[in-house]
C-alpha cells in the first residue's frame, strides 16, 4: 500500500474500537467511519506494512446495518464509535468482542450454542430506547476561534472542544444547564480555563441526575478556591426546579485529571440521591455511580441471579464504590463486607447502608489488593479461617490487581461474579482464576454504553471441587 492512494474495498469486519476492516492486495486496512458489509471508497492514510489505515472517501454502496447517525457531531466527536451501526448489529458487535477477547486473551473455547463445548457467551442485555441514558456528564468549558464561551465535548483524541450542549446521550436536562452557566459566565466576566497557559477559572461542568427522582446536581470545577458571583451562580441555575444541588469542585492541578479532591458546597447537599429497586443511595460528587439507571438495574438482577443467594452466604463486595451492589443484596445474605480505594465513596456507602437500615454490611476503605490480604492474615493471627461463600469483584477497566485474585484462590468461595467493563482484562483475569480451579459457568454481557463499543459483562464462576 501506498500512502494517498485510493482504494475500494468490502469492509468485512470492525475492529474493537469500532473502525471497519476490509483487505485491499491482502493487506488489512483499518476505515474509520465505515461500517461492517459496507463497499466503500478510501485513501490511504499511514502504512504500518503488514496493515494500514484510510480515510473513508465514499460509502459506494451501504450495509444493510448501516442506519443515519442521529447526532449531527457524531463524525467529529467520535465519542459515539457505533452510532453509524444498527442498533441490533451494534450488540451483536459486543457479543462478538467479548468472544474474541475470551477466546484469544483467555484461551477459552467459544460455544455458539448453550450447552455447547466452551464457553457460551449469552446475548447482549440492550435497551429499548438507547438514547439520552447518561446520568453524568463532565463537559469541558473553553473558548472556540472567535473568542465564545463554549461547552461540549473534546473532539476524538484532541483536546479542542466541539460546542454542543445537546448529546444524544445526556439526559436533556445538561442542555438547560450549560445554556444559564454559560448566560452566567458572559455576564460576570468569568474566565474559561486555558490548559496550555494554565490560566482562567472554569475547567468542567460536572452534571449527575437522578432518573428516579428527576433531580439534578451541577458541579463546576474550578481552578482556584473560590467561585466569584456564586450567589448569582445559585439563582441562574436553580431557577430550573430540577437542579436541587449546586457545588463546586477545586483542581488548581496542570494535568488532565478532571477532579481535584475538594468540593465546596452553595446550595443543597453536596451530592445526588438516586434509588435503585428499594435501596436509596447518596452519591457525592467524587464518587463513582453507574451511569446508565435502565441497565444498571439489569447488570445488577444478572448479580442476583449468579448469586443464587440462600441467606446463609457471607459475600465480598471488591471494588464497591458507593455500596450498591452490597446493598442491593444485602437482604438476602447473612453479612457482607465491601471494599473500595475512594474515600468519599465509603462514606457514602456507610451512610447508604445507614439510610437503607442494612446492618449486615461493612465497608472498608483501601485497595482491594491491601485489605483482603490483611484481612486474610489478621483472621488467621486470630485462629480463625477467612472464608467467603461468594465474591464479587467490579474493577476499572485495567482489571484486578494478581495479588487480589491469588487471595481470593486463597479463601476459595463457592462463587466468583466478576463485573467488568473491558472484557480484554476480563478475560486474562479469568484464566488466572481457572487455573486456581474455577470454572465458568455463564457469561452475560450488558450493554451498558449504547451507540459506544464499551460493553460490560458479567461472569459467574464456580469452584471445582478438590
Ligand atoms: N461496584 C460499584 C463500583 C464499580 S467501579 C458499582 O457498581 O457502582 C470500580 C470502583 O473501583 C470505583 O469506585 C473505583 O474507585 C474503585 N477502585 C479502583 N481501584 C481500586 C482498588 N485497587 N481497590 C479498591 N477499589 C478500587
Amino acid at each position: 500500500m501506498n500512502k494517498d492512494q485510493i482504494v475500494e474495498v468490502f469492509i468485512e469486519d470492525m475492529s474493537e474500537d469500532g473502525a471497519g476492516i476490509g483487505k485491499a492486495d491482502g493487506y488489512p486496512l483499518f476505515v474509520k467511519d465505515a461500517v461492517v458489509g459496507d463497499q466503500v471508497r478510501a485513501k490511504v492514510i499511514k502504512d504500518k506494512k503488514r496493515y494500514a489505515y484510510a480515510k473513508l472517501l465514499e460509502v459506494l454502496e451501504p450495509s444493510p446495518d448501516r442506519v443515519k447517525p442521529l447526532c449531527p457531531v457524531a463524525g467529529p466527536c467520535g465519542g459515539c464509535q457505533l452510532q453509524a451501526l444498527s442498533y441490533d448489529a451494534q450488540l451483536a458487535f459486543k457479543r462478538r468482542k467479548v468472544q474474541e477477547h475470551l477466546r484469544r486473551i483467555g484461551g477459552f473455547g467459544i460455544a455458539e450454542e448453550e450447552g455447547g463445548e466452551g464457553i457460551f457467551v449469552r446475548p447482549v442485555m440492550g435497551m429499548e430506547m438507547p438514547w439520552c441514558y447518561r446520568n453524568k456528564e463532565q463537559f469541558p468549558v473553553g473558548r472556540n476561534k472567535e473568542g465564545r464561551i463554549v461547552t461540549g465535548f473534546y473532539a476524538g483524541r484532541t483536546h479542542s472542544i466541539i460546542d454542543t450542549s445537546d448529546c444524544m446521550l445526556s439526559v436533556p436536562v445538561c442542555e438547560s444547564v450549560l445554556a444559564r452557566f454559560k448566560a452566567w459566565m458572559e455576564q460576570y466576566g468569568i474566565e474559561p480555563y486555558d490548559e496550555e497557559t494554565g490560566t482562567g477559572l472554569v475547567r468542567h461542568v460536572l452534571i449527575r441526575s437522578s432518573r428516579h427522582f428527576g433531580s439534578s446536581m451541577v458541579c463546576p470545577v474550578i481552578n482556584g478556591e473560590e467561585l466569584p458571583h456564586a450567589k448569582e451562580l445559585v439563582e441562574a441555575l436553580t431557577a430550573d426546579p430540577q437542579v436541587v444541588s449546586v457545588c463546586y469542585n477545586v483542581n488548581t492541578s496542570r494535568g488532565n485529571v478532571i477532579l481535584g479532591e475538594k468540593v465546596v458546597p452553595l446550595h443543597g447537599q453536596p451530592c445526588i440521591i438516586d434509588k435503585i429497586q428499594d435501596r436509596l443511595f447518596k452519591i457525592s460528587p467524587l464518587s463513582f455511580y453507574q451511569v446508565n439507571p435502565t441497565q444498571t438495574e439489569r447488570l445488577y438482577a444478572a448479580v442476583r441471579e449468579f448469586c443464587g443467594l440462600t441467606g446463609e452466604e457471607v459475600l465480598w463486595d471488591l471494588y464497591c464504590g458507593i455500596g450498591t451492589i452490597s446493598l442491593y443484596l444485602s437482604g438476602g445474605v447473612k453479612q457482607a463486607y465491601g471494599v473500595e480505594i475512594v474515600p468519599a465513596a465509603i462514606e457514602d456507602a456507610k451512610m447508604n447502608a445507614q439510610i437503607n437500615g442494612c446492618k449486615n454490611v461493612e465497608y472498608y476503605c483501601g485497595k482491594a489488593e491491601e485489605v483482603l490480604p490483611a484481612w486474610v492474615e489478621k483472621e488467621a493471627a486470630e485462629g480463625r479461617t477467612a472464608a467467603a461463600d461468594i465474591m464479587i469483584v467490579d474493577p476499572p477497566r485495567k482489571g484486578c490487581d494478581k495479588t487480589l485474585l491469588d487471595t481470593m484462590l486463597q479463601m476459595t468461595p463457592q462463587r466468583i461474579i466478576y463485573v467488568s467493563c473491558d472484557s480484554a482484562t476480563l478475560a486474562r483475569d479469568l484464566k488466572i482464576l481457572c487455573e486456581g480451579g474455577y470454572r465458568v459457568e455463564a457469561v452475560q454481557p450488558v450493554d451498558m454504553f449504547p451507540q459506544t463499543v464499551h460493553v460490560e459483562t458479567v461472569v459467574l464462576m464456580s469452584r471445582i471441587q478438590g
